[in-house]
Parts: C-alpha cells; sequence; structure tokens
C-alpha cells in the first residue's frame, strides 16, 4: 500500500489565518485544497510537505459570480460548482466545453480550480482555457494582493509564480461584447487527460460580424509556450472569419508547439491535433459568437 510520509495537519478558518499558517511553517508547507493532485503524489513520495494547510473550510473563496464587467471565479470553486454556474456558461461557454471533459464526477465534485492551475501540469485543460481568455490570476500574500496575467503564471512543468507564503484567492476574465469560445480535445478514452486540446476565445467586429477583431488561442499537452499559440493569434487579428484564415491559424499553430512522443502517442500525431483542434474550436467559438449581436452563448 501507498503510504504519504508523516506530516503535520493544521486546517485554515479564513484567507488571513491560512496566510498566518504559511508564514509559520514556512516553504515546507503546502496548501491542501482538493487533494486530487497533492495526496497522490505525497503517497508516491515524489513531494513530502511537512505541513498541510486545509483550506476546504474558505467558502470566502467558493464563488463564481459576475462583477464589474467580469466574470470571477474563487480559487476554491470545484469543477463542478464551475460545470453547473450559468454565468459561467453564458458569457466563456469554454468553461463549459472544458469542464465537461475533465476527468470524471469524483474529481470534479472536489478538485479544484486552484488546485488544478496551481498544479500547474502541462497537460491541465484550464490552463490552456484561461490563456485563451486572457484571464487575471489573483494571488495573495503577506504584503497584500498582487495580479498576475494568466499567461505570467505558470514559469515551467509543476511550477508557478505562487512563492511560499502565498496563496492564489482569483481567476478574473473581462467580459468584452462580441466574444465566443471553445474548446476541443482528444483523450485516449472518456475522462483522460488530453492527447492534445485547443482552447479558442475570438472577438467579432460588431458592424459585421465577418472580422476578427481579437483572437485568444491555447494549446494543452503539446508544449506550447505559456499555453498560447501567440504566432496563430497575431495572424487571426483582423483576418476574415473564414474556413481559410481557420486553416491557417491552425496550421501556425501546429508549427509554432513543441510536443514530445510518450505514452499518449507520438509528437507528429500531437501536433496533427493541435493544429486540427484549432480549426475546430474557430469554427466553434465564431459560430457562438454570431448567434447573437452581444456574443455567446
Ligand atoms: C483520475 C484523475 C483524472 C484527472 N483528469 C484530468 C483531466 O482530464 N484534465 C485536467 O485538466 N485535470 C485532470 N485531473 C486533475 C484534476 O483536475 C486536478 O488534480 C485537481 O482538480 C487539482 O485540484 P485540487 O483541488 O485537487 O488540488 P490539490 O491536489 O489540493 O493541490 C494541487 C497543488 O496546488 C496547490 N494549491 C491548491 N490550491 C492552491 C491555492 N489556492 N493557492 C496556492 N496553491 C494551491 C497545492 O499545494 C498542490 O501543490 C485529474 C485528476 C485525477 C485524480
Amino acid at each position: 500500500m501507498q503510504v504519504p510520509a508523516y506530516v503535520e495537519y493544521e486546517k485554515a478558518t479564513s484567507v488571513e489565518h491560512a496566510l498566518g499558517l504559511l508564514a509559520k511553517f514556512g516553504p515546507e508547507a503546502r496548501i491542501l485544497a482538493g487533494g486530487h493532485s497533492l495526496i497522490p503524489m505525497m503517497k508516491l513520495r515524489l513531494v513530502q510537505p511537512e505541513t498541510l494547510i486545509d483550506i476546504n473550510g474558505l467558502s470566502e473563496l467558493s464563488y463564481v459570480t459576475v462583477d464589474n464587467g467580469r466574470l470571477r471565479i474563487g480559487a476554491l470553486t470545484r469543477h463542478a460548482q464551475l460545470l453547473d454556474a450559468a454565468a459561467a456558461g453564458a458569457h466563456f461557454a469554454i468553461l463549459h466545453d472544458a469542464e465537461r471533459v475533465i476527468a470524471d464526477p469524483v474529481v470534479r465534485n472536489w478538485g479544484t480550480i486552484g488546485g488544478s492551475l496551481c498544479q500547474a501540469d502541462p497537460s491541465e485543460d484550464l490552463s490552456a482555457t484561461f490563456a485563451a481568455l486572457k484571464a487575471t490570476m489573483i494571488i495573495r500574500g503577506p504584503g497584500g494582493s498582487r495580479t498576475v496575467p494568466a499567461r505570467e503564471f505558470h514559469t515551467g512543468a509543476y511550477q508557478t509564480v505562487v512563492a511560499p507564503g502565498e496563496l492564489l484567492t482569483e481567476i478574473s476574465i473581462a467580459i468584452r461584447p462580441g466574444g465566443g469560445s471553445a474548446y476541443e480535445k482528444v483523450g485516449r478514452r472518456v475522462g483522460d487527460w488530453p492527447v492534445a486540446a485547443a482552447a479558442v476565445a475570438v472577438w467579432l467586429d460588431p458592424e459585421t460580424g465577418g472580422t476578427i477583431t481579437d483572437a485568444g488561442l491555447g494549446l494543452t499537452a503539446v508544449g506550447a509556450r505559456s499555453f498560447a499559440a501567440a504566432e496563430a493569434e497575431d495572424f487571426l487579428r483582423g483576418a476574415a472569419a473564414t474556413e481559410a484564415s481557420y486553416a491557417e491559424a491552425g496550421r501556425i499553430a501546429a508549427e509554432h508547439c513543441n510536443p514530445a512522443s510518450d505514452q499518449r502517442g507520438p509528437a507528429e500525431y500531437k501536433r496533427h491535433l493541435a493544429g486540427e483542434l484549432t480549426v475546430r474550436a474557430l469554427r466553434r467559438a465564431v459560430r457562438r459568437a454570431r448567434q447573437q449581436p452581444g456574443g455567446e452563448p
């Protein structure tokens, strides 16, 4: 049987208390959210924190709201909660697309949005989703709050800018008119991590609906820098929303990613998926943007 090493356990009663505990126990303390990633890693002795700081009681970090022109998601929001949140789907259909294909109901019922992002697995579905949406992460530390763009949040595989002593508290996304978004994923079986996936957010010219004024493209599990396809975004800005543009964006996205061959498939297959899934997600995102004058759903 796999058993984690001995660990101290503390239950935080507020964000301030959690920050106090992080300061008290130092860099060998780890936040415990849903535990779906942390506990298996402790059982395999890949990580051996000295203290776990359980934030599961912090209802102040569990919310999905629209406020001041932004969708705000608390870091302790469970995957299932985000999937159920009508406001999330209404403004950013991609969030529901992605949540529907993350793991299974057991993982989604307890795994959290903050935990997924802080785990920083290169195959994490939400990292590419928030990169496409150009989201902002809010991090609290002893000196107060700071904000970090989603594309600067991850510094490498399993690494983020969240320092010891800090806590990710919120992810927020600006709601802009004329937008549509979509997520396309290929996994080996239902509920599995992606072989590859593409996240797309587009904004169309409100007058004509024919020109892409801005685009966010995210890629999962294919070694894309900051989970984004920046070169394909540059091409799409100002381009016509047509099949030819989607094909060219897919080609550029595939060219600039850097997949590795592994048990999920050879690198060239993943590169092909990056291009094809970008095309499919673009098609669906533009359709959604056109469905009503203001954009989604
Ligand atoms: C069987 C299975 C299948 C899965 N399939 C998928 C999939 O298809 N796609 C996908 O994207 N994911 C998948 N996952 C991953 C799953 O979504 C994440 O493991 C889970 O949601 C992580 O969240 P958590 O709340 O459990 O984090 P935890 O395991 O509690 O924490 C993960 C890490 O983040 C840190 N942390 C947590 N919250 C914070 C915070 N607020 N501030 C700072 N640090 C924090 C912890 O200290 C730890 O280092 C799967 C997981 C399992 C077990």
